[in-house]
Order: C-alpha cells, then sequence, then structure tokens
C-alpha cells in the first residue's frame, strides 16, 4: 500500500502537524490502496503563511523567468505521464488507455494552452495617453479540487494562478489525492521557488473550511459539488475573498431529427463517458417527436453496448464510479428514476459477472418529463434521460429549466436552428454537433453552475486584480 502522508509546504516535504491517517480506497476492487494524512488548522496556517512569504517577491518575478519554469513543468508533466495516469486509474477508476490519453492528456493540453496566452499576454494597457491600468495577481491562492478529472482540475487552477504571479495552496480530493501528490513533486522538480506552491491532504470540514475562512487567503478557487460551493461562498464572506466556483450541471443535449444515428449515439457515449462522472455530460437529451421512439432505441443500444469494467483492464470501456457513497447516491438516482419514467438499459445493481467494485450499469431512462427527479438532480453516474420536444422553442424553454448552465449541446446539420438555439440557450457553453473546443477556450458556468472561468486567456484573468494609475507619464 502506498504511503503517502507527507504534505509538501514551503518547498518541503514535511510531516503533519498532528497524526490523522485516512485510507484511499481503489474503486476497482474496494481494497485500500493508498494511506493520506488529513491535515489540520496547524498544517494549513503554515501552508498558508508559506504562500504569504513567498508571494512578495513571486508577484514581481520576470514574465521570462516564469515561462521557463512553466516550460520546464510541461516536461517533467510529459516524462512522468505514465505514473500520473497509473495514479488517476487506480485513485478515481479511470480505465488506464482513457487516463493516459484523457485524463493525463487534459493536463498538458490546458498546460500548453495557458503557456501559449500567457506569453502572448500584456500586464499593463494604457488607458490614456497619461493614464496606466495594471493587472496584477490577487495575492495567496486556495485551490480545491474534486475527484473526477483530477489533473484537468489541478492544471486549470494551478497554472495560471501561479503564470499571473499568485502563490497557491492546493487541497486535492482526499477521495483522489495521489494525482495531487505527485503534481507537488513535478512543481517541486520543476523548480519552482519555495512557497509558491504548497499542497496539503484534508476534507472539507477540516483543510477546505480552513481554507476558505482563512484572513490571508485573498481567493478560493473551487471545483466541485454546489452544496460545498454554497457552504465555501458563506465561510469566505467574512474575509470578503474572491470566490471563483465550477460547480455542477445537468446539461441537455437537443437532438433534432435531422441528426439521424450519429447525433445520439455521440450524445449517449458522451454521457456515459468517464462513468458519467462530468460537470458537463450531456444527461438530458432532448429528442424532437418524429425521431423519439428511433432515438430511444439506439440509445438503449449504446448503453447495452458499453462494456464497463476495472480500471486496469486496457481498451475501450468504462470503469466503476468513484466511491460507494456514489455508487449508493446512484442506484437510490436510478430507482427514483425507473418510478419516474420508462427504464430502457440498465438499471439497478452491478452488471453482470462484476461483484466486487463501484460498477454502475448505463442506464438509460426515456420518457421524462422536465419536473421529474431524473431530470433536475445531478446524477454523476452514467445515466441517460430522455425526453421529447415538438418545437424548438419549446426544447429550448425545457433546456433553460434548470438551476444549471455549464454545457448545453445540440446535434443538427441545419446552421439556422443551430445558431438560432445556440444564442438563446443559458449555459457558458454549448457544444455543436460533437465539435470539441479549441485549446484555451474559457470553461465555466451560468446559474447554479458557478461564476468562474478556466482555461486560457481567461483562466488567466481569473487571478488577476486590475489597478488604475494617473500620471503615469506626465
Ligand atoms: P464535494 O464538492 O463535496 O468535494 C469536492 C472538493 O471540495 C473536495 O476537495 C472536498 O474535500 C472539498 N470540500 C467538500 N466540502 C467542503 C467545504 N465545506 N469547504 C471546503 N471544501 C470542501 O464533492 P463530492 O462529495 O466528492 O461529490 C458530491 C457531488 O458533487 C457529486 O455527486 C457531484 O454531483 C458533484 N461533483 C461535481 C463536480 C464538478 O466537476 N462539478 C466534481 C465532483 C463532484
Amino acid at each position: 500500500m502506498l504511503e503517502k502522508r507527507d504534505f509538501y509546504i514551503n518547498g518541503q516535504w514535511v510531516s503533519p502537524a498532528k497524526a490523522n491517517d485516512y485510507t484511499v480506497i481503489d474503486p476497482s476492487t474496494e481494497e485500500p490502496c493508498a494511506v493520506i494524512s488529513l491535515g489540520d488548522q496547524a498544517d494549513t496556517d503554515a501552508a498558508v503563511a508559506a504562500a504569504k512569504a513567498a508571494f512578495s517577491d513571486w508577484a514581481f518575478v520576470d514574465k521570462s523567468e516564469k515561462m521557463a519554469l512553466l516550460h520546464r513543468l510541461l516536461e517533467v508533466y510529459n516524462d512522468r505521464a505514465e505514473e500520473m495516469a497509473q495514479a488517476m486509474s487506480m485513485e478515481m477508476g479511470a480505465p488506464i488507455s482513457m487516463s493516459r490519453v484523457n485524463q493525463v492528456g487534459a493536463g498538458s493540453w490546458h498546460l500548453e494552452g495557458f503557456i501559449k496566452a500567457f506569453d502572448a499576454m500584456s500586464f499593463e494597457r494604457d488607458y490614456t495617453a497619461t493614464e496606466k491600468t495594471l493587472l496584477e495577481p490577487i495575492g495567496v491562492c486556495a485551490l480545491i479540487t474534486p475527484w473526477n478529472w483530477p489533473m484537468n482540475q489541478i492544471v486549470l487552477k494551478a497554472v495560471p494562478a501561479i503564470a499571473v504571479g499568485c502563490t497557491t495552496i492546493l487541497k486535492p480530493s482526499e477521495i483522489a489525492p495521489l494525482s495531487g501528490h505527485l503534481f507537488a513533486e513535478f512543481m517541486h522538480d520543476a523548480g519552482f521557488p519555495a512557497g509558491v506552491f504548497n499542497m496539503l491532504n484534508g476534507d472539507g470540514v477540516g483543510v477546505g473550511s480552513q481554507l476558505s475562512a482563512h484572513p490571508d487567503v485573498d481567493m478560493i478557487s473551487f471545483t466541485g459539488s454546489s452544496r460545498a460551493g454554497k457552504l465555501i461562498s458563506k465561510s469566505a464572506a467574512d474575509s470578503l475573498k474572491r470566490v471563483s466556483l465550477e460547480l455542477g450541471g445537468k446539461g441537455a443535449n437537443l437532438v433534432f431529427a435531422d441528426a439521424g444515428a450519429k447525433g445520439v449515439e455521440y450524445g449517449a457515449s458522451r454521457c456515459f463517458r468517464n462513468s458519467g462522472q462530468s460537470c458537463n455530460a450531456p444527461t438530458r437529451m432532448l429528442v424532437e417527436s418524429s425521431f423519439y421512439d428511433e432515438a430511444v432505441e439506439i440509445a438503449s443500444r449504446v448503453a447495452n453496448e458499453t462494456h464497463v469494467g476495472p480500471a486496469s483492464e486496457e481498451g475501450k470501456h468504462i470503469g466503476p464510479v468513484v466511491s460507494e457513497a456514489q455508487f449508493d447516491k446512484i442506484q437510490g438516482l436510478i430507482e427514483i428514476g425507473i418510478g419516474e419514467g420508462r427504464l430502457t438499459a440498465g438499471g439497478l445493481g452491478r452488471p453482470d459477472g462484476l461483484n466486487r467494485g463501484y460498477y454502475v450499469k448505463p442506464t438509460v431512462i426515456a420518457d421524462v418529463t422536465n419536473d421529474m427527479t431524473i431530470a433536475r438532480e445531478e446524477v454523476f453516474g452514467p445515466v441517460l434521460a430522455i425526453m421529447k420536444f415538438d418545437t424548438i422553442d419549446e426544447a429550448i424553454a425545457i433546456a433553460n429549466d434548470t438551476d444549471y448552465g455549464l454545457t448545453n449541446y445540440i446535434q443538427t446539420p441545419d446552421d439556422e436552428k443551430r445558431l438560432y438555439a445556440a444564442r438563446r440557450l443559458r449555459s457558458g457553453m454549448v457544444e455543436t454537433n460533437g465539435q470539441g473546443f479549441a485549446q484555451g477556450s474559457a470553461f465555466g458556468g451560468y446559474k447554479q453552475s458557478g461564476n468562474g472561468r478556466e482555461g486560457g486567456l481567461y483562466g488567466l484573468e481569473e487571478f488577476l486584480e486590475v489597478k488604475s494609475v494617473s500620471g503615469w507619464s506626465s
């Protein structure tokens, strides 16, 4: 069993102030795979003090020096990619081939995107002939991340914060902490100065809450549940720190009849990807009435053909969900969904032949209406709800009738319909016809999906203050 009890504070690996072991479970086997420590107030204070002390120098380090360190980080990241793929596969159950390509690939893709955006960015702008606008780092940033896309989320926060001159404390998810631990090793090997990046483990009620309330933390960047996002915002309010949130989603996928089978197949497999554990998953499929029965059949076939297996198995499949708590929550929502709609694939219990591990059957529930729990709650498992619409305006109204607003999807070759709907959908992202987003595109939500933007230029700007200086040149 791996022993990863230390924290990375002020450029060194240190023991926690008090022993408080936490066992990490491999979701493919339900066996313990590692032990970490949960930090307490003394560890949080030490990490924040290190970041605070490092800020005054790091904020003024030349861009060229920061660029060299970011390039070095990318080299280390790529050199140790296999270790990272194995760590994520074990801690959260991503199939190893998917972990190598998508989970690890997301981190390097964003890191490259930030390097390009940072290189092109200017931090001083002429407002008038005599007045300057300076863009400056906000200060000490606490970064709290979840378990579903571990490296994606860590890179999306740590890299832009540090690039623009902030200093940071990362608290990865205690459920999947091994990738965060490894990332701290990468930061150390890349040669970032002591205190610029600190990492400590802990849970939400402990280190998470301590960071949110800490008077010396200037900003919290959080990705995770809306529940935790609200608690963090409340505890951050006393010190009025900036809070940037990336929360859940209940994405609609508008499938018009002219999209054909391809649109349904893409939408269903996108929903099941990463075992449904993506905040931007298209979990509500809205199908034009004339194509509805056929679409339900196609989506159910995709579910039945989606192979489920252990993370260590090579090839294309989906792995377990992350934990027993998530498994139980998903089973509960499937049960509710079966009572509300019509089950056409999957259902309760593990897939045949899998008796241990948190495996969920890819499930389709048809004849759903938007008032049902299965249409409103984020399941965070491989569960697709299908409903029908008659007109484009009805589809848009259903899609927008949700507390969330992260990503919506449209499938149709008709440009006019596509652009009409894209403008009216209330979400931070609209993905059309399976066309992936470009490197550095802004990622973030409307409504209860959050208030921040991550990636590229927008992600760098998130960690900046704006200062106006008059009389810059007299
Ligand atoms: P969570 O939000 O509880 O945990 C995410 C991170 O926040 C972890 O690092 C956790 O330690 C920390 N945290 C939890 N409570 C906190 C608090 N009060 N203060 C500060 N930090 C806190 O997520 P979870 O319990 O692991 O998953 C529950 C649900 O959250 C899932 O079913 C899913 O719906 C949603 N979720 C969404 C995302 C996303 O990307 N939007 C990611 C993970 C989970």
